[in-house]
Formats: C-alpha cells, structure tokens, sequence
C-alpha cells in the first residue's frame, strides 16, 4: 500500500462514502461544510487502536470501520441526537493492505447510512500501528440533549439493544471456540450472531431520538458494561438503580448458545442466573444499547423495555454500590473479574 500516494489512497476511498442527509460539502476541500438546522450540535470522539481495541487477524477492515462509526453514533444518540457527519484520521502502516482500508471506509459508510450519516473528512497518516480515531456530529432536532444527571427516584430505568453478545462473541473468539469467519456477514451457526454482534457490533441509534422525545430523564450508551454504565448514571443522578433480574432473564438465555460452545452452559437446565451469561449480561461492554431513565407515567419507546427502577439514596450500605439487583449488591461470579466489572 506504501506505493499508493495519499491522493491516489483518497481517490480510492471517496467514492466509497456517499453525501449524508446534512453534507452541504463533503471531501475534498480543505474542510467540510455540516448542516446544524439546530443553531447547536452535538461532537463526541473515540479511537480504536491496533492490538488494543482489535486484532487484525479477527477483525478486517470492514469490521473495524462498523465498530468505529458505531460507538461514536451510539454516544450521539445517547445524547438523544440524530448523528450527521463523522471525521475520520487514520494512521496506517506500511504492511496494511489497500483492501484493509477501502474496507475500514465501507465499513463506516454502512453503519452510518441507516440514520443518513456519513464521513465527511478525515486525515492519512503512516504510522507503526493502525489507529482510527472517529469525531462524530449530531443534530438535537430542537430537543434538550439528555444527559447523565437527570435520574429521579420513581424513574424507570429501561435499556434498547442487546447485552453480553458481544463479550460472548470476544469470550469465544478468545478461547478459540468460534473462528473470526464464523461472524462473517451471511455465516450461520450457532456462534455466528454473538462474533458478528462483537466484530460488528449494531445500536438501536434510533431509540436515542425516541427516547429523548418521550421525556426521557437521562441517558447513556452501555460501552463499558450494564453494571458499570448504569453506576455512572447513578453517580451522575445521585440516585441508585434496582435492576430486576427477571427482566434480564431473556439476555440470559440468549446467551445460552454461546456459553454451550465454551462448555460452561446453564448447568443442563440449572440456574441461568449464574456463571457466563450472568458476567456477559451484567459486565460484558461494547454493545452499545442505550440505558434510560424516563418518567413512570412515560410510554416507553418502541425497542426499550424496563429492567429495573431508581431510587433515591437511603443511608444503606448498597448507596454506595449505586447498582443493585433485586435489591442487593450484585455479587461476583465466574468470569467476573475477567470482564472487569
Ligand atoms: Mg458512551
């Protein structure tokens, strides 16, 4: 790839990104012009790096593009924006193939078509590692943006998207339990949704909107893990958040297929709420759903479901944990500490 010059590597990628729905001038000037109907918007940032965030023998190009623009989209929605426009640097070396890089750029381009987003600019460098670092925009549409802080006791707390696919995915990938290409786009198998929900991971960025429209009191995406996310929302609130262990039970059991391929499943019908699919629901990151807090009285938006309700601090030793399950600490299980939650 070294042979290509920067402009013949662009002249390649541009055709690959088409005009978002607020590109008023896309790539190829010295900057790009982004729609703000709002007179305010939205910016958030995330890297990925080499052998950190991923490993390029799991990972291609495409995957590491939907995984980029995906958990920066997922912090736009999270403030209840509409994303508009990624920027995109990218610090590649020498030993990466052209097709990596045309990848990574199909990649991003997809995950953002659905909410009429797009990469409007970016930066090439080389470099000893491969880095993507991801700046996205969005749009509030007139809406207050939703914040953290804003839980209230009486609040339901609800989430929209999946959680602990893709620490199952990573959990079998790591113990070699499902090959990379079992999550390949089209794979079937009983392993293909959890590695493609970890390489691809997808977000409901469209309950971010909703959300804020239905009054929602505060928010976030889960990046880090459902206990860890919801402590920062807690925190952030001043509130605690009782999560109601039958209502994840559902997660639970999708997470069967996956524990089985590792051969550590739900004891032969035993008690699910217990070992790996406990730690993925519970710890496992990177599936950017959306965790929210809305009025009791609040219809819940299509794709959320409540899991737990807040509650104001009350002197117990469990405030400090700011998370609980049916009312206790959550305790720590298999897998746990490896998970780091
Ligand atoms: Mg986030």
């Amino acid at each position: 790839m070294c042979d290509l010059s920067e402009t013949e590597l662009l002249d390649r990628i541009f055709p690959l990104l088409p005009p978002g729905r607020a590109t008023l001038l896309g790539p190829g000037d010295d900057a790009a012009v982004v729609a703000a109907p709002d007179g305010r918007f939205v910016v958030t940032t995330d890297v990925l790096v080499e052998d950190r965030h991923f490993r390029r023998r799991w990972s291609s190009g495409y995957d590491v593009g939907v995984r980029a623009a995906v958990q920066n989209l997922a912090d736009v929605a999270a403030m209840g924006a509409v994303p508009t426009a990624l920027v995109v640097s990218l610090v590649v070396p020498g030993t990466a193939e052209l097709s990596w890089v045309t990848g990574l750029a199909r990649g991003l381009a997809e995950a953002c078509a659905p909410v009429g987003a797009t990469v409007v600019g970016g930066d090439l460098s080389g470099g000893d590692s491969l880095v993507v670092a991801v700046t996205a925009h969005g749009d509030l549409e007139g809406r207050d943006p939703v914040t953290r802080s804003g839980a209230r006791a009486g609040d339901v707390v609800a989430h929209a998207g999946v959680l602990g696919v893709s620490a199952a995915g990573l959990a079998l990938l790591d113990a070699g339990a499902a090959a990379p290409g079992a999550g390949a786009p089209g794979a079937g198998g009983p392993t293909a949704s959890f590695v493609a929900g970890y390489l691809r991971p997808g977000s409901p960025l469209a309950a971010g909107p909703a959300a804020a429209s239905a009054g929602a009191t505060a928010m976030l995406d889960v990046s880090d893990g459902l206990l860890r996310d919801a402590g920062r929302l807690a925190r952030a609130s001043g509130v605690v958040l009782d999560l109601r262990a039958a209502a994840l039970g559902p997660d639970l059991a999708a997470l069967a297929p996956a524990a089985r391929a590792l051969g550590a499943g739900a004891d032969g019908g035993g008690d699910a709420w217990t070992g790996m699919e406990r730690a993925w629901v519970l710890s496992g990151g990177e599936d950017h759903g959306l965790l929210a807090t809305f009025p009791p009285d609040a219809p819940l938006p299509a794709g959320f479901r409540p899991i737990g309700t807040v509650r104001a601090p009350d002197g117990s030793p469990h405030d400090d944990v700011r998370v609980t399950v049916d009312g206790a600490a959550p305790s720590t299980g298999p897998g746990w500490d490896h998970f780091g939650g």
